[in-house]
């Protein structure tokens, strides 16, 4: 190739993967100078739990985005209008908690349509892949749904039953500005019997909180990519 041509090439094939990784790419974090955070929390709502770890939230004026189970929040409306009433976010976290990659198109487009559904006008289209799965097909069906994928850059392994102190000091030590943070008020399939019980992790988030608000202020997702840039990655990987 002349160097001409190279020239040409690279902006374009620059411009084209600037341009995959907008609308295929998935939010990990959110680059910014500022002391923000988003703390989110899977799996729920539950209705022992959720209640529980929304009072501590209110205690530090923490606002969090719930990526609910559809079938928990049809369950639960009751837990869902608290939350929503409290200023966090509700997103979409799947109808029945499928391995996105692993499902067929068809089920696939059914069941995030059915947890929209639920959440109505409530629900933010914001999706989060449960185990973390994603494949680039699951990724386009979220796309043409109107939702981006929201991961995390940290998370405390909250669902393999350590304690109080492990948690929040894991949290304290890998806290960055921009940070999303995957917790769980809610085990849907518990892998460690001991994590099945969120208090540990609701002890550690408050503790957690009292460590570092409030320097660093607590919002929920849609607010923290106001905030700054958000950060695209490329994120394929089989359900785990
Ligand atoms: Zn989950």
């Amino acid at each position: 190739m002349t160097s001409f041509a190279r020239d040409l090439a690279n902006p374009f094939s620059r411009a084209i993967a600037a341009a995959g990784r907008r609308f295929l790419g998935t939010i990990t974090h959110v680059r910014t100078a500022e002391p923000v955070a988003a703390l989110t929390f899977d799996d729920g709502p539950h209705p022992l739990f959720t209640p529980r770890l929304l009072d501590v939230l209110a205690q530090h004026q923490a606002r969090a985005t719930f990526f609910v189970i559809g079938t928990q929040a049809a369950a639960h409306p009751d837990l869902i209008r608290r939350i929503v009433a409290a200023g966090h976010v509700i997103a979409n976290h799947t109808h029945q908690h499928i391995r996105l990659p692993e499902t067929d198109r068809l089920t696939r487009l059914r069941d995030i349509g059915q947890c929209r559904r639920v959440l109505g006008p409530n629900g933010a289209r914001l999706l989060r892949p449960p185990y973390g799965g994603q494949s680039v097909g699951s990724r386009i069906d979220a796309l043409l749904l109107g939702y981006e994928v929201v991961t995390w850059n940290m998370h405390a392994e909250d669902w393999a039953g350590h304690d109080t102190d492990y948690m929040a000091e894991r949290l304290v030590r890998q806290l960055r500005p921009g940070s999303i943070i995957l917790l769980h008020d809610a085990l849907l399939t518990p892998r460690v019997v001991a994590a099945a019980d969120r208090e540990p992790t609701i002890q550690a988030v408050d503790r957690f909180l009292q460590h570092t608000s409030p320097q660093y202020r607590f919002v929920t997702v849609p607010e923290l990519m106001r905030l700054g840039t958000p950060v695209r990655t490329r994120w394929f990987k089989p359900a785990q």
